[in-house]
């Protein structure tokens, strides 16, 4: 079959011939329909530090996929062949105290297909059933090959309460402009979404955001002032990973704020933890999704009118899988999908 690989310790991916993946007795085996890239593959493909810590070379990458089983382990009995599922990408272990108590999101042993094992962006891909979600046919198949950051999306947009609450949102890459969309659609009452990006910031509000920031230009106080608001963000959503970002949030939330963090950030971040002490604010750390409340709430939210479809700005055939990398990392987008009926 074909697989987009990382075959050399060096910048780029490589389209090969690689063999199908064998099956064990509580895997399935599904056949890609589309993928989406996230910037874990562009970490990937320029092998920055990141990239050269963690991937072990050759790797099928990708971890964002629609496709459709085609082949079940003798232990399955939940899904079938021809259903249309995604993969939670996460792979628990099943066995730590976190597992055992259904708090498969906190794993310690976390492998990440794509990452740590073999992933989506191949013709193929085998995954034990416990990581596999099935599609109601409502689903539009673009938006089920990006449940996977929907999904950080709504995770860290519903870690909490924002109905009727000012939320803050740094960064405006696909993840924050679906955030913006899931705390529209959760009952937050403005949705400002700060970027440094004109291009990105266009697209927040096409999802939804009450107000777009370019920080460059425009200080979120004067922000404040403008939309009537006295006392400062009740909800933080960090999806930048950028220093000044993070800072400027912790500065313009209300005293009792709350921080969900999922942004990355490349190294350490220093802060006035005065800010956080005296004004009793939360941050939380974000990571992946909840299985699978967080996979749930994403399909019943989609089916009470959320619309994150604009959220996917470009579609390639995976041979041009060099145009999706190229505008991905032009900043010029949204989410990008990969068509890999070869
Ligand atoms: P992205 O890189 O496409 O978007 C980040 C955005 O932040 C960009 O548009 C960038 O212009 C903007 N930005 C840069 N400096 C800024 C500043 N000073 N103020 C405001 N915005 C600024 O990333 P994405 O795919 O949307 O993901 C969002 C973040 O979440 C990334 O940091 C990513 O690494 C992280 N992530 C975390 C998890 C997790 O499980 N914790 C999962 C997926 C992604
Ligand atoms: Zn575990």
């Amino acid at each position: 079959m074909k697989a987009l690989v990382k075959r050399e310790r060096e910048v780029g991916l490589w389209m090969e011939d690689v063999p199908e993946p064998k099956i064990g007795i509580n895997d399935v085996l599904i056949r890609v329909d589309r993928t989406g890239i996230c910037g874990t593959d562009i970490h990937i493909y320029k092998w920055d530090d990141w990239a050269q810590k963690t991937i072990p070379v050759p790797m099928v990458v990708g971890h964002e996929f629609v496709g459709e089983i085609v082949d079940i382990g003798s232990n399955v009995s939940d899904f079938r062949t021809g259903d249309i599922v995604s993969g939670e990408g996460h792979v628990v272990c099943g066995r730590c105290r976190n597992c055992m108590a259904g708090r498969r999101h906190l794993c310690a042993h976390t492998k990440g297909i794509g990452v740590n094992r073999p992933g989506a962006f191949a013709q193929y891909i085998s995954l034990p059933m416990t990581n596999v979600w099935h599609h109601d046919h409502s689903i539009d198949r673009d938006v089920a090959s990006i449940f996977d950051p929907f999904g950080n999306a709504v995770h860290t947009a519903l870690t909490f309460p924002v109905l009727g609450e000012d939320v803050l949102i740094t960064g405006a890459g696909p993840i924050g402009c679906m955030a913006a969309a899931v705390a529209k659609h959760a009952g937050a009452r403005h949705v400002v979404v700060t970027d440094v990006n004109p291009w990105r910031l266009d697209l927040a509000k096409k999802l939804g955001a009450t107000l777009c920031v370019d920080v460059r230009t425009e200080k979120l106080a004067d922000v404040q002032r403008e939309l009537g608001m006295r006392e400062g963000f009740d909800v933080g959503m960090e999806m930048s990973g950028n220093p000044d970002a993070f800072r400027d949030m912790i500065n313009q939330m209300n005293h009792g704020g709350r921080i969900a963090m999922l942004g990355i950030p490349s190294g350490e971040i220093a802060i006035d933890w005065n800010k956080v002490v005296f004004n009793m604010l939360t941050v939380k750390g974000i990571y992946g999704r909840r299985m699978y409340e967080t996979w749930y709430k994403m399909t019943v939210m989609l089916q009470s009118g959320l619309d994150i479809y604009p959220v996917i700005t470009h579609r390639f055939h995976c041979l041009d899988f060099e145009k999706g990398f190229e505008v991905m990392m032009s900043g010029q987008s949204g989410k990008v999908i990969l068509d890999w009926n070869l």
